[in-house]
């Protein structure tokens, strides 16, 4: 792939002054924008609204498609599809879309995406495989876009469409802060690609300064803070960032973040066996939570090769979520998705 700027990385605003620049008329740049937002046209050829001569000198000077899907894996039951994609330094990352289809779940023909917003991670939480991996690159904003517009052309065809998209496949959003924003600025804005804010999710591993910074944007993005673990010591052999953003800190934020914005938070919680499942571990969890405005959102461990931790079983989770509601917290037990591909390498959680 060659190394020509990402059209996909531009602002809307860079976009239409870029075309300006061009000695275009101003309705070019919104054909343009219309194209990649609207239509997901990702070849210069597609845009058949645009003079040829416009088509070609934009292919001179832009890439059009940063994703070069090499492997797609659907589930046993066809629900969840997995997509491998090469970038153009041949790193590559995966994004995962999930149906929810509404004559088996509640959620009325929900299309969740999980999107990657690195390529790898730096964060090193034990039983992730990103973790497992290292960090190699953040992705660009335009990176982040494509992985969405690849997927919105695809259900396009079948007359369906992107609905949730969560910011939990592969790294860690907040460790790419600028990028994430303004890739989910183009995701919500109107004139992009125009998905509700509340129907995107960020997670994060618990990256304290970060969580304020986003509390101040009083955005209406959802929040969701990977806990795992309910006291430090067990939380710090899990998730090294413990040592530096330690539980009290991080609760402060999301307490901070509760007061700025009016939203509640939602923690992700990763069942492991003998771990982090126990009916001692919810009545501390719960004493931590209480007073918080928050939802915990439960999921098996998917196990990995890097861990020898297992998954809870049925019971163990419902044990769990039945010692934190009765201390007034609400819980779900998420299902885990596509478990038969290594979905988001295991990472995959519901949306709100
Ligand atoms: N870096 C961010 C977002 C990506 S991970 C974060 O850590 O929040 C998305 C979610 O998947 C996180 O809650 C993460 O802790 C969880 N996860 C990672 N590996 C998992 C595994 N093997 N099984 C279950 N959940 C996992
Ligand atoms: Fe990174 Fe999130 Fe995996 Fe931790 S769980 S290693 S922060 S991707």
């Amino acid at each position: 792939m060659s190394n020509l700027p990402l059209i996909h990385d531009l602002t809307l605003s860079e976009l239409e002054k870029k075309i300006n620049a061009l000695g275009e008329p101003i309705y070019r740049s919104d054909q343009i924008r219309e194209g990649l937002y609207k239509q997901y046209w990702n070849k210069p050829d597609e845009f058949t609204n645009l003079p040829k001569s416009l088509r070609e000198h934009l292919g001179q000077i832009f890439l059009f498609n940063p994703l070069r899907p090499i492997k797609h894996q659907d589930s046993s039951d066809g629900q969840t599809r997995k997509t491998l994609f090469q970038l153009h330094d041949k790193l590559v990352i995966e994004t995962v879309l999930m149906k929810y289809d509404a004559a088996t779940h509640k959620g009325q023909g929900r299309r969740t995406l999980c999107i990657s917003s690195q390529a790898g991670c730096a964060l090193g939480c034990v039983f992730c495989a990103t973790g497992q991996m290292g960090f190699k690159r953040h992705l660009t904003s335009g990176e982040i876009v494509a992985q969405v517009l690849y997927y919105a052309r695809i259900l396009h065809e079948n007359d369906e469409k992107v609905t949730n998209i969560v910011m939990m496949g592969m790294g860690e959003p907040f460790h790419n802060y600028a990028n994430t924003m303004m890739a989910i600025d183009r995701l919500n804005d109107p004139r992009g690609f125009g998905i509700g804010a509340r129907r995107i999710t960020i997670s994060t591993v618990g990256l304290v300064p970060m969580i304020k910074r986003f509390a101040d944007e009083k955005s209406q993005v959802n929040l969701a803070i990977s806990l795992h673990a309910a006291d430090d010591e067990n939380r710090g052999k899990i998730m090294p960032i413990n040592k530096k953003h330690n539980i009290s800190k991080l609760l402060e934020a999301c307490r901070y973040y509760v007061d700025q914005t009016g939203r509640r938070v939602t923690f992700e919680w990763a069942l492991i066996s003998g771990v982090n499942d126990s009916e001692e571990v919810a009545r501390n969890l719960a004493a931590r939570l209480k007073g918080l405005m928050c939802h915990v959102n439960a999921i098996p461990l998917n196990p990995t090769d890097g861990y020898p931790g297992q998954a809870s079983d049925r019971q163990r989770a419902n044990n769990f979520k039945r010692v934190l509601e009765a201390a007034g917290i609400p819980c779900t037990i998420r299902m885990r998705r596509g478990i038969d591909i290594q979905a988001g390498c295991g990472q995959l959680a519901g949306s709100n």
